[in-house]
């Protein structure tokens, strides 16, 4: 849930998330659709698919619990090297060599001397990451910790706290006098995207205790069904008049659509469209 998302929005639904799924074998016990549902407006919510597959997967394959080491923690749905090296090393312990945005700028600034880290993450910041993280276990763990919250507190990406940051005497880029950027970084542009169209889809959807017909979802009919019983029509009205504020164009509002199906965030029954069942 944090990979792109600020602590700020995770906490709560994740806090819900646990208290109606303790253990993977619980999340994995019910539809893919009602992960979807649970995420709510997180964003990325392949990433809810992806976390009911590794759930099922845990269930299945290591009895319910989640594997401690970095390779069995690979053969998870949706896990990648970041969060199996994140996931040994802070839940249990193991020395492994987390490079997230937080740390990779920490080490661009105080030890290659440049203002930000390249675009991608490429194999000479990987090996300078390896050659800094400390011998032992217990050090190693305190090292990722350490790195990664001086980067999400002092050393930010719009104004690094030079003044109050305890490597300021080690840190390249400050004795170099602080050197321009030598590109400027993409942000991250969000309205008038398919994202957004997608995620207003997706709400109208989460909303939805029945399947909503595909012309009513696309706004060639203005009226919704009957509601049927348990319908929460007050909210999948709001939803559905945020979708259609957003006067997206016809093939948008396709794409969008199809890319939902495609992904299996979405499926298309003969009454209309729902989150997977
Ligand atoms: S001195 Fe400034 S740039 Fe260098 S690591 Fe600390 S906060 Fe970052």
């Amino acid at each position: 849930m944090l990979q792109q998302t600020p602590v700020v929005r995770v906490l709560p639904v994740w806090e819900q998330w646990m208290a109606r799924w303790p253990a993977p074998a619980d999340l994995a016990a019910e539809p893919s659709g009602e992960a979807v549902r649970a995420w709510g407006r997180l964003g990325y919510p392949r990433r809810a698919l992806r976390l009911h597959a590794a759930a099922s997967v845990m269930a299945a394959n290591f009895d319910g619990n989640v594997p401690g080491t970095h390779a069995e923690l690979l053969t998870l749905p949706g896990v990648g090297n970041y969060t199996a090296a994140a996931v040994a090393s802070f839940a249990f312990g193991r020395r492994e060599t987390v490079v997230d945005t937080n740390i990779r700028r920490v080490h661009a600034r105080a030890v290659t001397g440049r203002a930000l880290p390249a675009p991608a993450l490429n194999a000479a910041e990987m090996r300078l990451a390896v050659s800094l993280l400390p011998a032992g276990d217990a050090a190693s763990v305190a090292w990722n910790a350490s790195v990664m919250e001086l980067g999400a507190l002092v050393c930010t990406a719009r104004s690094p706290k030079c003044a109050e940051c305890p490597v300021a005497g080690r840190c390249a880029w400050l004795a170099a006098g602080k050197p321009a950027p030598d590109y400027v970084p993409k942000g991250q542009s969000w309205a008038g995207t398919d994202r957004q169209v997608r995620g207003a889809l997706l709400a109208v959807l989460r909303q939805a205790a029945a399947p909503v017909p595909r012309a009513v979802l696309m706004g060639a009919a203005d009226l919704l069904p009957a509601p049927a019983p348990g319908l929460e029509l007050a909210a999948e009205l709001a939803a559905m008049s945020k979708l259609h504020a957003l006067n997206a164009p016809a093939e948008q509002l396709e794409r969008a659509l199809a890319g939902l199906l495609a992904d299996r965030l979405a499926e298309e029954t003969h009454t209309g469209l729902q989150l997977p069942a």
